[in-house]
């Protein structure tokens, strides 16, 4: 941003009404000493004319030049002239009053020295005077400066304000248009996929190989596209804030096993083993939305299942004493290296590599499964490793008062050694 220019740095405008009798010869050598521009003004007139067009930074007056009446009218053009605290004109007075009883002394910023005046003194005052102009004109710069800043800062909130606001509707207008498409899409389609199961039930007759094959494609890619419509519809509703959750107590063992055995022939038919390792302890029951619960497990199983070519999916249970209790989904799969796993729960985002690629994928699945976690109060997170495995973590409160035992893979199972993770 440019510097304001800096009034202080350049020479300084005295106005002089001094007689140049007596004091004269030294008024006019100590002024050359102390520099600055000298304007001597021949009466009160001229010093006010010269005060009212802002030529002053510094005013000498000796008391000889003020004609009768001259302190009052001088005093209204100084008050006029001055309507700041911060605005003060250094005035030095040249009188024979010590007593502080000359009428000008009562306007800030007066210095007085007191006749026949003594040169060394008058030196230091009239630097003195200059110095305090100086500090005055820069703090008035910086002022000036500051309310410059101030004013475009204004602009630049009022307008952000206003883009904020247009931001906002355009983005209710996203999500109710995300949310309207999404309903009119799965109405025909719910339809498609009927038609498609009956005609592969072979209720109005036998199919041939090959029709059966076709009909197969249509129901796969037809419940596909349902559920990719299901995951706009609930980023749609998330946005919106109307996401209801319904949060009951739950037994995660028995929410895991519903969805493994869902996932499992996926899992077989890419030669993966997909287990669960049971708990060694009780497992304190959780607090959550069961739909949702079961909506997070099948997202991460089943990208569990898409990036692992080989090797195996585990499935354990953690709880700390107090407070929460995890299901951990542990992958043989190719990993995320460290900067890919920043954005990975952002809406949409996908990791670019081939295996990926090869997928068919919205890029919703993992920020809606942790935005649902949070509304759950839980939470989910993930570590990972190139070409070692991933390993994502959701929690979720536990249930209050919940020393209530839920021991469904037995007890007394020894525990497995820690993996690497
Ligand atoms: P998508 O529906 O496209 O799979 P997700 O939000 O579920 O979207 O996942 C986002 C991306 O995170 C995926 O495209 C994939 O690259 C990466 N990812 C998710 N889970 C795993 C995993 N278990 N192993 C490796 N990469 C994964």
């Amino acid at each position: 941003m440019e510097e304001p220019e800096d009034p202080a740095a350049g020479p300084l405008q005295w106005l002089v009404l001094a007689p140049y009798g007596r004091d004269g010869k030294l008024l006019a050598e100590a002024l050359t000493h102390c520099g600055g521009r000298v304007f001597v003004c021949r009466d009160l007139e001229e010093l006010l004319a010269k005060l009212r067009a802002g030529d002053a930074d510094l005013l000498l007056i000796s008391e000889d030049g003020l004609v009768s009446g001259g302190d009052d009218r001088l005093l209204t053009a100084l008050r006029q002239h001055a309507p700041g605290q911060d605005d003060i004109l250094p005035i030095v007075l040249l009188t024979v009053r010590t007593d502080g009883a000359h009428p000008i002394t009562r306007f800030p910023g007066v210095l007085t020295i007191a006749k026949p005046t003594r040169r060394d003194l008058l030196d230091s005052v009239l630097r003195g005077a200059m110095d305090t102009r100086r500090r005055v004109l820069q703090l008035r710069t910086q002022r000036q400066d500051l309310e410059d800043r101030r004013a475009r800062l204004q602009v630049v909130t009022n307008q952000l304000a206003t883009r904020n606001l247009a931001l906002a509707d355009a983005l209710r207008a996203k999500d109710r248009f995300l949310s309207t498409m999404s309903h009119e899409l799965r109405t025909p389609l719910n339809a498609v996929l009927s038609y498609a199961d009956l005609l592969a039930l072979e209720i109005d007759g036998p199919l041939q190989e090959k029709q059966h094959k076709h009909v197969d494609r249509i129901i796969s890619s037809a419940r596909h596209l349902l559920a990719v419509i299901g995951q706009v519809l609930d980023y749609a509703k998330l946005n919106a804030g109307q996401l209801g959750i319904e949060t009951t107590v739950l037994d995660l063992n028995a929410e895991v096993e519903q969805v493994v055995s869902m996932m499992l022939p996926e899992a077989q038919t890419k030669g993966l083993q997909l287990h669960v390792e049971p708990f060694p302890t009780p497992l304190p029951p959780a607090l959550g939305d069961r739909l949702r619960v079961r909506q997070i497990l099948l997202n991460l199983i089943s990208n569990a299942i898409k990036f692992t070519e080989r090797g195996e999916i585990l499935v354990r249970f953690r709880h700390d004493r107090e407070e929460t209790v995890s299901v951990q989904l542990i992958d043989t799969g190719i990993g995320i290296s460290a900067e890919k796993l920043v954005p990975l729960f952002e809406d949409f985002y996908q990791v670019d590599n081939e295996l990926a690629r090869a997928h068919e994928g919205s890029g919703l699945g993992l920020a809606i499964a942790k935005r649902l976690a949070l509304l759950m109060k839980g939470g989910l997170v993930v570590s990972s490793q190139v070409g070692v495995g991933s390993v994502f973590t959701l929690s979720l409160p536990r249930a209050p008062g919940s020393d209530a035992e839920v021991p469904r893979f037995g007890v007394n199972v020894p525990i497995k050694p820690e993996r690497r993770w």
